[in-house]
């Protein structure tokens, strides 16, 4: 006999996790289904010789809306959170970036007197953009490189105030401001339980709501999503298996989504051109250490466990990666702007340090190694280790003896953040955050597709992350269910960043 299921999610990251959680909470039978092994998505964490590394998030914002989120669900208790704080060692600079407005103000201020007047300006229009949009007389549309151009002399300054860090000025205003928001005044946290608490968690709410009546299967890749005259009827398994529902909810992104598992017959054009044209963001190549503590003097994580680190150079010797290349130099790579995070500070009694080195990469540079899912040519390993010993050779000067300190090391190129973390092209943080690509004053929700009965969950299920990932995985699904529950859509609207040429 068929099972029947009130509702299908597809992919048990975050987001699925949630929208599962609140459809189990309002008495519906939910059949969640995940590719991998374990839940979590790139919010999982694994373990190596007693070691704890990421697959992605070090940190969240928005506190308020994380707990609340938990307790609707009844599996907020003891949650505690502690803060993370972001420091800069680059441009000769040390210097906290988590500081409120003020203090931030002061400390440039003085590190960069001939620009005090800009600095001052600086975060004054940020705080208008944040908390009084429509009075403020910046001009929302201006990208951030350009505004800064005319505000602050100083290239490095301009950097730093561009990027929360040492790259150029990416993005629109608006975004940009959302970042410092995060950054200055509503903090960065992390789970005291760690990030995997999180998904047991919502794991929790999922099995207990229901009782038996909802399941997560582990190991289960959808390959298709059935679609009949606009309307869902199930999925298929790669092994075959049918399910049927009518209602099924994806957290899978959207790529994957509408480009692999939908028949392109079953959507209208423009939405498969908008999805295929839309870019996402850069992906990371990252190296995790696990650290004999005794070896190493951890000090310069004694204010900030999130440093962002960068060579000193002179910025007009610097030289941008051509990726384009069949290989890039380690020591270019290792000269890019690197972020060098402390995790389970609490392990340094054991004398052990779990250390993640993350820097910017191209995923198609990477994808000429792929041969198929988790499967690589043979150059690759011994490249990844090249890269990775660079960065770490690097990463020495600010830990001396790092090196002889490694007990274990793991490596991760946007080929690992695509097939583990099931990310289309490895990247971080969904859509594309270029000036060219976002200028919106605000975040559209992306939940609502044209096929009834389908909707979305997850980090891309709103235009831009002003919340950060994590909030904004979690509040999709916690709407992407309300949304099932009320029978809202189908939609043909499109809001997808640089979808639409
Ligand atoms: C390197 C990195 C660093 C990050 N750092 C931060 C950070 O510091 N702070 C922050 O807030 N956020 C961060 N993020 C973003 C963060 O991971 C997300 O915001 C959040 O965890 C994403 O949740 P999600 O719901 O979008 O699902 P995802 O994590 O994208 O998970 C999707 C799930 O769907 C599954 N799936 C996909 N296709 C299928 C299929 N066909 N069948 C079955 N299952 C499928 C996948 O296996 C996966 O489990 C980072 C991400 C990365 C990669």
């Amino acid at each position: 006999m068929k099972e029947i299921w009130d509702a299908l999610v597809i992919g048990a990251g975050i987001g699925g996790l949630t929208s599962a959680a609140y459809l189990a909470k309002e008495g519906l039978r939910v059949l969640l289904l995940e590719r991998s092994p374990h839940i979590g998505g790139t919010a999982y964490v694994y373990h190596r010789k007693g070691f704890t590394f990421p697959m992605g998030p070090l940190g969240f914002s928005h506190p308020s809306l994380v707990r609340k989120v938990f307790e609707e669900l009844g599996v907020g208790e003891d949650l505690k959170f502690l803060k993370t704080h972001y420091r800069l060692h680059a441009f000769g600079l040390d210097l906290s970036l988590s500081f409120p407005f003020d203090q931030l103000k002061n400390e440039l201020s003085t590190h960069f007197p001939e620009d005090a007047e800009g600095v001052g300006q600086f975060f004054k229009d940020m705080d208008d953009l944040i908390f009084n949009r429509e009075k403020s007389y910046v001009s929302q549309n201006l990208p951030a490189f350009e505004y800064l151009q005319k505000l602050i002399k100083d290239e490095r300054l301009r950097r730093l105030l561009g990027s929360l860090g040492t790259r150029k000025p990416y993005s629109a205003l608006p975004l940009l401001s959302a970042m410092w928001n995060l950054m200055g005044n509503i903090g960065i946290w992390f789970p005291e339980e760690g990030m995997e608490s999180f998904c047991e968690r919502l794991k929790r709410a999922i099995l207990r709501s229901s009782g038996s009546r909802s399941l997560i299967r582990l190991n289960k890749a959808v390959s298709k999503i059935r679609v009949d005259q606009g309307k869902v009827l199930g999925i298929s398994l790669d092994d075959g298996t049918g399910i049927d529902s009518s209602f099924v909810i994806s957290n899978a992104d959207y790529k994957s989504t509408f480009l692999k598992l939908i028949d392109p017959k079953a959507i209208p054009q423009k939405w498969y051109d908008a999805i295929s044209n839309a870019r996402l963001t850069n992906s990371v190549f990252q190296v995790c250490l696990g650290i004999d503590a005794q070896k190493i003097d951890p000090s310069p994580f004694k204010q900030a466990e999130r440093l962002i680190y960068r060579r000193e150079n002179k910025l007009s010797d610097e030289r941008e990666l051509d990726w384009s290349l069949p290989r890039v130099d380690p020591q270019a790579l290792a000269a890019q702007e690197i972020e060098v995070s402390l995790l389970g500070k609490d392990r340094e009694k054991e004398n052990k340090l779990s250390l993640v080195l993350r820097v910017e990469a191209d995923y198609h540079h990477f994808a000429r190694f792929r041969l198929g899912w988790r499967k690589r040519s043979q150059e690759y390993q011994s490249y990844k280790s090249q890269l990775a010993q660079a960065l770490v050779h690097e990463i020495s000067s600010l830990f001396p003896g790092l090196e002889k300190s490694i007990l274990v090391m793991d490596i991760a190129t946007p080929l690992t953040f695509e097939d583990q973390g099931g990310r289309s092209g490895g990247a971080v943080a969904g859509w594309s955050w270029d000036y060219e690509d976002f200028r919106d004053g605000q975040p559209k929700e992306l939940i609502l597709t044209p096929v009834k009965g389908l909707y979305m969950a997850g980090h891309q299920a709103f235009s831009a992350l002003f919340m950060g990932g994590i909030p904004t995985a979690l509040e999709s699904g916690r709407r992407a269910a309300y949304a099932l529950l009320k029978g809202e859509g189908p939609t043909e609207d499109i809001s997808i960043p640089g979808g639409i040429p």
